[in-house]
């Protein structure tokens, strides 16, 4: 430590003592004059405030927190209108408040890293910040709002000043959306976001939205991460165990991580540097960017990357179509399925409809080229990996079976594509620094269009985190708000549509088949490949045929790549992998295409115990509610036990709307366009008066007794009824649930939580326990439904139990359900969606 720093120690610690003093002496000047109140119920009121405050500061961290429990020292600098203090409030408090502190303001909360708590301790900065400031800090976040250029500007201010001080102090860079509408669009474009980072230490930057807690605990929670990972690098290098450490003084070399040796990381550490627990989606995804030719990747991520070589360099024109057996059987899948297809330009500009030679092959690609000579060349082509998309039809859902079934088409050994690749990228993550990196590339409050970008960015974010965070998202974002899977609309039509209307309907009235013309003359042949990181390949086949045709070989082989990797030896991916055919089985769930509230396209949240898909909009009103009314969980951003994606693919919005949206008098829904205040209003009267909900039809046709529903709840359980039960889950409260039988009625032998675990019925058992029901009661045989599920070896029921609190009493067989969790750092919003559900 130089003498600077031992003076600036020295004058803190005089400062320090000062305060105490002088807070002690007006606090004891405070009490004498609080004796002269003469108002005695003022001056007793005044006097229970002055306690409160004197045993606050006695009982103070420093004289009371065991010096084992570490502190973590997070500073936040932003200017007045960068929105640091909303998102800094709504980190603290779980709600979003509008604010704006002119004086600043310290906080403190407790923090998990590395499962260990830690006490971190915030410091929102109101002005620049000070010598004193940047001694204390452990990291820095950084705040503009994106809607606000000065904002922006006067961050690389702040940073010149803080970095005048210390150099070597971490920094994140968030840009906050609040405050973004559609009459105060943003300013600040994703390639200035990126290059701010790049100026201020290859920080990571995260766009924020504290209106929706999209983010805000991640920051946080990245930023108390980064600060433990350096100490543990300080402590390594005072050891002198990493040999060589490269140096990180002022974080000048690009690309290079701010704290080595930190690049390989398991998922649970997560450190900013580290590549995501799922590399794969970002390697596939940049590589897919890069052949979108978008041109928009900074070369130097791109550089600092390894990547499997490219499957679409140009090859060597000598050996050109020489031997296109051996290509393939080097790098090419086997065509499966080929044909001319119109794909929609994916540049953000230019909206173009051009044909492709389009190749589907038996290693999970759908590839493309302008001619099938480009194809044969192997050249100027691009590619899709169908491990990480789905295939959608605007506008419809056809019903396709998602659960693997039978055989892979895909031979093992015979795949250079997908384990292939897994293994490459794996070998080359540990190695790897990423540069940079700039997560977050689009606006998520705005989203009135009701486009598929919000989400999808979300999700290419979350799903990447370490974020090669290519403009192909943000220009994919770009064209999803242009083009969400809205194909009625004719502006979107392909300008060959109408020709293959009539062409369509033509060949139908040959058929003689008119009637089935008729109907299908209005639909487009189009379908729509999307990435999970929302990146968007809009196509168009000659007709619906085709189109059937081509979705359902994309399907399989979606499924088959998912297989193969299932056969993997990653457990991590595997998990991911089946995380994933479980998810896509939600979305296909009938109504899951439009949010159940306010019908916007591609819902990406989800209610669990309603088991219906939301928009992001209607998630946060519906966080608002309470976990006792809905539950609140990200389907792109949170993890999916088996258990909650069956709730959600056995109920699903139709069946949730057939509820909770029976009986609506009039009323009208909300449209994707609805202001907050309608969405709220319906959402509202919806579940928390059930303003909607048909009545309970009591089978005499007497008027039901409170005490009953054990019985009826027992009855549609043990009938499988699952709306039955929704219907008189929706009626019901706990009380009622656990009612115990008083009147004429005999009680029953057991309660309907023993008949779903008699059953197995997972999806019965976690609704039952979700909405209160008692999970200790005791049958007529004095059996808990623990035993029962046991008995009966429901092992999906004993999982539930045991997340509920259920003793695993003398089964010590019996797993415990370990959920996997992709990152504790990703938590989203105030209910913590990540907590186990209980
Ligand atoms: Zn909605």
């Amino acid at each position: 430590m130089n003498s600077n720093s031992k003076s600036v120690n020295s004058t803190a610690i005089k400062a320090v003592i000062k305060r105490h003093e002088s807070l002690q002496g007006a606090i004891n000047r405070l009490s004498k004059q609080v004796e002269k109140v003469t108002d005695e119920q003022l001056r007793s009121g005044l006097k229970v405030y002055l306690h409160s405050i004197q045993v606050n500061i006695a009982n103070s961290q420093e004289w009371t927190l065991n010096r084992s429990i570490p502190e973590l020292r997070l500073g936040i600098l932003g200017s007045q209108k960068s929105g640091k203090s909303a998102l800094v409030n709504k980190y603290i408090t779980g709600s979003y408040a509008p604010i704006e502190k002119p004086d600043g303001g310290r906080y403190k909360k407790e923090v998990l890293v590395d499962g260990q708590s830690h006490l971190l301790l915030i410091r929102e900065e109101a002005g620049p910040p000070d010598a004193q400031f940047s001694s204390w800090v452990d990291a820095v976040i950084l705040i503009f709002s994106l809607e606000n250029e000065a904002s922006f500007q006067e961050l690389y201010q702040l940073y010149s000043q803080l970095t005048a001080h210390r150099s070597d102090i971490p920094v994140i860079v968030v840009g906050t959306q609040d405050k973004i509408s559609s009459t105060n669009p943003r300013v600040i474009e994703d390639q200035r976001a990126r290059q701010l980072c790049i100026d201020v230490r290859h920080s990571l930057f995260y766009e924020t939205c504290a209106t929706y807690g999209f983010n805000v605990d991640r920051v946080f929670s990245e930023a108390a991460q980064k600060i433990v990972a350096q100490r543990k690098q300080a402590a390594l290098q005072a050891c002198k165990s990493l040999p060589n450490s490269p140096s990180h003084s002022g974080g000048s070399t690009p690309g290079s991580a701010s704290f080595p040796g930190q690049a390989s990381n398991g998922p649970s550490s997560g450190y900013a540097y580290s590549l995501p627990s799922t590399p794969v989606v970002g390697h596939r995804e940049l590589r897919v960017a890069q052949g979108e030719g978008a041109g928009s990747v900074s070369s130097r991520s791109l550089k600092s990357i390894p990547r499997r070589p490219s499957l679409f360099k140009n090859r060597d024109p000598d050996k050109k179509a020489s031997d296109p057996k051996a290509d393939s059987s080097s790098v090419r899948g086997v065509p499966i399925k080929q044909s001319i297809l119109w794909k929609r330009s994916g540049s953000s500009l230019n909206k173009e409809w051009k044909k492709k030679y389009v190749t589907l092959s038996n290693n999970g690609t759908l590839s493309y080229h302008s001619s099938s000579s480009d194809y044969t060349q192997n050249t100027h082509g691009k590619e899709i990996d169908l491990l990480r998309v789905t295939v959608k039809v605007p506008g419809k859902r056809p019903p396709r079976a998602v659960a693997p079934a039978g055989p892979s088409p895909v031979p093992p050994g015979a795949v250079p594509g997908i384990n292939g690749l897994s293994k490459d990228l794996t070998a080359g993550d540990s190695n790897t620094t990423v540069p940079q990196l700039c997560p977050a590339t689009l606006s998520v409050v705005d989203d009135r269009s009701g486009g598929l970008s919000p989400q999808g960015g979300e999700r290419g974010l979350q799903r990447c985190p370490s974020s090669l965070s290519t403009k192909a998202q943000s220009v994919d974002a770009l064209e999803g708000t242009a083009s969400p899977f809205s194909g009625k609309d004719p502006s979107q039509s392909s300008p060959m549509s109408d020709r293959k209307k009539n062409r369509r309907k033509k060949s139908m009235n040959q058929k003689g088949d008119a009637a089935a013309g008729q109907a299908e003359e209005e639909e487009n042949a189009d379908f729509i490949i999307v990435s999970f990181t929302g990146q968007t390949w809009h196509f168009e086949a000659q007709s619906l045929e085709d189109r059937d045709s081509w979705v359902s070989a994309i399907e399989s082989q979606i499924l088959a790549s998912l297989q193969s990797c299932e056969s993997g030896r990653n457990k991590a991916r595997r998990s991911s992998q089946s995380e994933a055919v479980a998810l896509q089985a939600i979305r296909n769930a009938k109504g899951n295409s439009l949010c159940v509230d306010c019908e916007a396209q591609n819902p990406t949240w989800a209610s669990l115990n309603l088991g219906a898909l939301i928009c992001i909009e209607c998630s946060g009103i519906h966080r608002n509610l309470g976990t006792h009314l809905s539950r609140v969980r990200s389907l792109d951003l949170d993890d999916w036990p088996g258990e909650l994606t069956q709730v959600l693919a056995a109920i699903g919005n139709h069946m949730a709307n057939s509820i909770w949206e029976s009986f609506t008098q009039g009323r009208t829904k909300p449209t994707p366009n609805a202001t907050r205040e309608e969405r709220e209003s319906w959402i509202r009267a919806k579940y928390e008066l059930r303003a909607f909900v048909p009545p309970l039809q009591p089978a005499s046709g007497t008027q039901p007794a409170e005490d009953s529903m054990p019985v009826w709840l027992l009855s549609a359980v043990t009938e499988r009824d699952l709306p039955r039960l929704l219907l008189l889950l929706a009626h019901s409260t706990k009380e009622q649930i656990n009612a115990q039988l008083t009147g004429s009625t005999p009680s029953p032998p057991r309660t309907a939580l023993h008949a779903a675990c008699q059953l197995g019925d997972v999806v019965m058992t976690q609704l039952l326990i979700w909405y209160g029901i008692d999970v200790k009661a005791k049958d007529n045989q004095g059996q808990t439904p623990m035993m029962v599920a046991r008995k009966n070896g429901s092992k999906g029921c004993i999982d539930i139990l045991l997340q509920h609190g259920c003793p695993n009493e003398a089964s010590p067989t019996a797993a415990t359900p370990i959920l996997s969790r992709r990152s504790s750092t990703a938590s989203l919003g105030r209910t913590s969606s990540r907590k186990r559900v209980s």
